[in-house]
């Protein structure tokens, strides 16, 4: 069975990209929502899904002095090209970047690489169906690795259950984590908003997705507050080759329904009939 999965997108946070996710949600049938945006993973607070953790993730190993068998060469020291190590050979672990040379160059063996336990990765069953999400530690990196993590639990869950769609809520902005949120997928919905760097982030994230064969679906958030910058991103998608799917305004309803923690699409389905947000739903999953 060909599972249809569709990853939504912006340049950067706070564009309402997640809450274009929530709205989706209950309008596709046989779904695994993933939430890849591990810095933020918020999807849980409006489907309220009971989570369990069903693994740890590592990131980078990190090198741990045993302080009883070094005998202070300062050979650890000499060959961190990363401050990692102090002329008094103490270790600054969030400074390591796991390389081992430390651990190759110690005369004693008193440098161990271990496992470092950067986030962790929740399943667990909302109103509409199975969630899986991840939370990185503040502070952390390699989210990009967390991100596969999480699309390989939702692929696994949605082949064994025979569910025929995975909704992911992407990274925001450009970096290995977004990269990692659409590698592979067949459709991505980029989301933005009309100013300036608005448009400025969705050429990036354009030209980052134009790279893999992906069907591309563009929505502007807000509309309505710059009809001036709305035009230039429909003349940009048009140059492209692309076009702009579902327009959003600007409306206190949608506000007022994230603020009270309900879905838009759900609380206010007139308005969202009116925008043409089913017949959007329609296109994305056929
Ligand atoms: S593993 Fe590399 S970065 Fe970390 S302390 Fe050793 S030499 Fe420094
Ligand atoms: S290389 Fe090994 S023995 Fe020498 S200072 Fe570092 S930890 Fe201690």
């Amino acid at each position: 069975m060909n599972i249809n999965e569709i990853v939504v997108i912006s340049g950067k946070g706070g564009t309402g990209k997640t809450t274009l996710t929530s709205c989706l949600v209950p309008y596709i049938e046989s779904i695994v929502i993933a939430d890849c945006d591990v810095d933020a993973p918020d999807l849980d607070i409006l489907f309220n899904s009971k989570k369990e953790i069903i693994e740890n993730f590592s990131g980078l190993d990190r090198a741990q002095l045993n302080k009883d068998k070094c005998i202070t060469c300062g050979r650890c020291y000499e060959v961190c090209k990363f401050g990692a190590i102090t002329k008094d050979i103490e270790f600054k672990e969030i400074k390591c970047e796991g390389c081992s040379v430390c651990e190759v160059v110690c005369p004693v063996g008193a440098i161990e690489m271990v496992k470092n336990k950067t986030g962790e990765v929740y399943m667990g069953d909302s109103k509409y169906g199975r969630m899986i999400h991840a939370k990185l530690i503040p502070g952390e990196e390699a989210s990009g690795k967390l991100v596969a993590q999480v699309r390989q639990k939702a692929k696994k869950y949605a082949k064994e259950n025979s569910i025929r769609n995975i909704l992911v809520d992407g990274s925001p902005g450009i970096g290995c984590n977004v990269i990692s949120s659409i590698m592979g997928s067949k459709k991505v919905i980029m989301v933005c908003e009309p100013t300036y760097s608005g448009l400025h982030d969705l050429e990036r994230v354009y030209e980052l997705v134009s790279n893999y064969p992906i069907e591309v679906f563009i929505v502007i958030n807000k509309f309505d507050i710059s009809l001036e910058m709305t035009g230039k991103i429909e003349e940009f998608a048009k140059n492209n080759g692309v076009k702009v799917n579902l327009k959003v305004p600007f409306d206190k309803r949608i506000v007022n329904s994230i603020v009270e923690k309900k879905i838009p699409s759900l609380k206010e389905k007139e308005l969202f009939e009116k925008i043409g947000f089913f017949q959007f739903v329609k296109e994305i999953i056929k």
